[in-house]
């Protein structure tokens, strides 16, 4: 079975080396001249399982034992190889309610290192961080953006052996060493312009350099191009994929120790999330977006301002001086990339289509580097249970998870799912 696959992100690639090993035979084009360079390269890599949806902890944590265990899951390749710190990660939530202590008691069912930390130990673990509630986020300029709310934040939960990969684009490039020492074949500086379905059942794409392209299935994994891919091949599904306009700054980390690393934050009290960045010299924070910012929807991937900007940079800064205060701004740096958003609900889409032959795995929602090498298998057992005529739609895959063992019923990221009860932000 003939295979192409738009795109050659970190999902791409992914879903190219997974149905390689089903037996498929794989084209990835991308529009790019090398693989991971589109919103993959501008990603914090950031690794952890808290996830508002059973499945998606299962997936992330399966995520996480591939990143631990890199080498052998690619097998042989002769490239530089990424790295995996695992500092641990502290979720900060606005409140540490019966819907956290839901997430976190699913987390210990696959046996992740998780607990939830109350103030004290906060205060005495992690001393630099100040415990204020800063909830609900305001916009630095607000009147009461210092003033005190007069309580600290509930607790913390701590994940403890959460990571980030070093780096991105790395992580991709392995990925296509691999695939193409398996027999996948990488099409770059190739744009798909057209994809149409012939009455062979058989498609045929065409790239903007006159290129024909004939294939028994096409994958849409175009990231932040989702939506305009699927028009070219006159797919609609019931729920919406859309580019979201993100920043991420960079600031001095000031209390920088190679044998004390920074931990992970994902502070949704305060409205930021960060890593350390650099050897940990640096630290990068994104935002969780809070309810107070207005979300910067783009129209066209391929025209936005792909500069920082002043308002973005300051907000972020602040907020994450309000829970670091030893932060200092410093000049300002960082970078704007474009997630691609299931606006609906923040889940990535793994799915067959209307259009037989015709499979997506895109709205990955500014979260989905760290499943991408399982997404890709998932999409690969569909695709191979669908060509085989299996009705996906009624008896979904169950996806058996082959480093922690666990079964995952994949029909919460069917395009048919309906909205699910998520936070409905990065955090998933
Ligand atoms: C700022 C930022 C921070 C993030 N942080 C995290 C994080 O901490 N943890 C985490 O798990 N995830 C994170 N993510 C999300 C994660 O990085 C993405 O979900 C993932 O990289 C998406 O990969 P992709 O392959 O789908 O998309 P992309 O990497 O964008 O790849 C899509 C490719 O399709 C190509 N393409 C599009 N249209 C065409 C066409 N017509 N013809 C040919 N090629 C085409 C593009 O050139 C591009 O190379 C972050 C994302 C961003 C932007």
């Amino acid at each position: 079975m003939r295979i192409t696959i738009v795109g050659a992100g970190v999902v791409g690639c992914s879903i190219a080396l997974a149905t390689r090993r089903l037996g498929m035979d794989v084209t990835v084009i991308d529009k790019l001249g090398a693989v991971g360079h589109g919103s993959t390269s501008a990603s914090c890599a950031i690794i952890r399982r808290y996830y508002s949806e059973p499945g998606m902890i299962a997936l992330a944590n399966e995520g996480a034992h591939v990143w631990a265990d890199w080498e052998s899951f690619l097998g042989p390749i002769e490239d530089d190889k990424i790295v995996f710190p695992r500092p641990g990660m502290l979720f900060i939530p606005p409140q540490v309610d019966d819907d956290v202590r839901t997430i976190v008691g699913e987390m210990a069912k696959l046996n992740i290192k998780v607990s939830i930390l109350d103030v004290a130990e906060v205060k005495q673990r992690f001393s630099y961080l100040n415990t204020a509630s800063n909830f609900p986020p305001l916009p630095p300029d607000h009147e009461a953006f210092f003033e005190s709310r007069g309580r600290d934040i509930e607790g913390v939960v701590y994940e403890e052996d959460a990571g980030y990969v070093v780096s991105p684009g790395l992580a991709t490039q392995n990925l296509r060493d691999a695939g193409e020492r398996d027999g996948v074949q990488f099409q770059l500086n190739r744009e798909v312009c057209a994809i149409d379905k012939r009455d062979d059942d058989t498609f045929e794409l065409t790239t903007t350099d006159g290129g024909r392209i004939e294939s028994d299935v096409v994958v849409n994994a175009a990231g932040p191009h989702s939506s305009i891919v699927n028009r070219l091949a006159g797919v609609t599904l019931p729920l919406t994929t859309r580019p979201l306009r993100q920043e991420v700054h960079t600031l001095n980390n000031p209390l920088f120790d190679e044998s004390s690393p920074l931990l992970i934050v994902g502070d949704m009290d305060s409205g930021v999330y960060w890593r350390p960045e650099g050897g940990g010299r640096d630290i990068i924070v994104g935002s969780t977006e809070p309810e107070c910012d207005d979300l910067d929807w783009i129209d066209d991937p391929d025209d936005y301002n792909d500069g920082i900007t002043e308002s973005y940079w300051r907000r972020q800064t602040m907020r994450l001086m309000q829970r670091f205060p030893q932060v200092k701004q410093g000049p300002a740096r960082g970078l704007s990339a474009l997630y691609d958003v299931t606006v609906e609900d923040w889940y990535p889409i793994v799915d067959r289509t209307d259009l037989p032959g015709y499979y997506v795995c895109i709205g990955t929602s500014g979260s989905s580097f760290k499943t991408s090498p399982v997404l890709g298998q998932v999409l690969a057992k569909i695709i191979e249970a669908c060509e085989k005529g299996q009705d996906v739609d009624h008896s979904p895959v169950q996806m058996k998870l082959a480093y922690t063992g666990y079964s995952v019923d994949t029909s919460f990221l069917s395009r048919n799912r309906g909205a699910i009860h998520t936070s409905g932000t990065v955090i998933g």
